[in-house]
């Protein structure tokens, strides 16, 4: 027998090589403001704020739902309605697939949630936009949830909450987009009179016709930090008066300091400053 011949089975490597390498690709992120890479996890944990320097990433709209009611538990409002594409719309590619895709991908119907929840023990009814879905895009089925939202609002005499995050009307809805910003006012109009609370939060971006809309009529409108809020991007602005724009134009801090917002507040405080203000609006 030879001595240097192995006698014995070789031990059995449990995984093969490729799989033992360790996955690091899509864990980590890199922030826009301060350039520190972050683990994900973290940035999770931390509601999608940089640990580093606090810049607020966008966060998805059923996020912000579980973010802003108590126990992250909600009732979602209106969950089947959808899209009709009422213009038969076709850009570079057909409207209809567009809309699939974006259904498909994030698992809702259209760009907002809206749903019946407690805020700190006190019902409201909150509406979050998402971003993903065709750039947050308000068209019919939008501005008819949002209608809904507000009529329950009403009914119930209970105080509502909207989180816009769009860049504003749906072209593809054409004018039947357009018709929303009057339907919503409207509504919102009768929630006044009703002298029920409505509070608006806006964050990165709101655009456009929903800026024109339901997003600057709050009782309250409060924004996040460092948020684009405006209704013309900052470089149609600039090209059509010819003039250099300010720093920090359209930002949120700058919009508190003009008088258009009443405040920006921190998402890790957003949640105890509505029910602050709630609590002195007497609801
Ligand atoms: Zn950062």
């Amino acid at each position: 027998m030879a001595w240097f011949k192995r006698e014995k089975k070789p031990i059995e490597n449990p995984t093969p090589v490729e799989e033992r390498r360790v996955r690091t690709e899509g864990m980590w992120t890199k922030c826009g403001a301060c350039r520190a890479i972050i683990w994900k996890k973290d940035l999770q944990a931390n509601w999608e704020v940089c640990p580093k320097c606090e810049h607020h990433f966008r966060l998805g709209s059923r996020k912000r739902l579980e973010l802003l009611l108590d126990d992250e538990v909600y009732t979602e409002l209106d969950a089947e309605l959808a899209s009709s594409d009422p213009l038969h719309f076709t850009d570079t590619k057909p409207y209809a697939q567009r809309l699939k895709d974006a259904q498909h991908k994030l698992g809702m119907k259209d760009a907002i949630l809206t749903a019946e929840g407690h805020l700190n023990g006190r019902p409201v009814i909150c509406c979050s936009m998402e971003f993903g879905f065709i750039g947050g895009s308000m068209g019919a089925v939008v501005g008819e949830k949002v209608a809904r939202a507000i009529d329950r609002a009403l009914e119930r005499k209970i105080p509502l909450i909207i989180v816009s995050c769009s860049g504003g009307a749906r072209m593809m809805e054409g004018v039947v987009s357009l018709m929303q910003m009057a339907k919503i006012s409207t509504a919102l109009g009768e929630l006044d009179d009703a002298r029920v609370p409505y509070i608006c939060v806006l964050t990165d971006p709101t655009t456009g016709g929903v800026t024109a809309s339901f997003a600057m009529l709050g009782d309250l409108n409060v924004a996040e930090p460092g948020a684009l809020i405006g209704f013309a991007g900052p470089r149609v602005v600039e090209q059509t008066i010819r003039q250099k724009l300010p720093e920090g134009f359209q930002r949120s801090e700058f919009l508190v300091e003009k008088g258009f917002l009443d405040a920006v507040v921190h998402r890790r405080d957003l949640k105890s400053y509505i029910s602050r203000a709630l609590d002195f609006m007497k609801v």
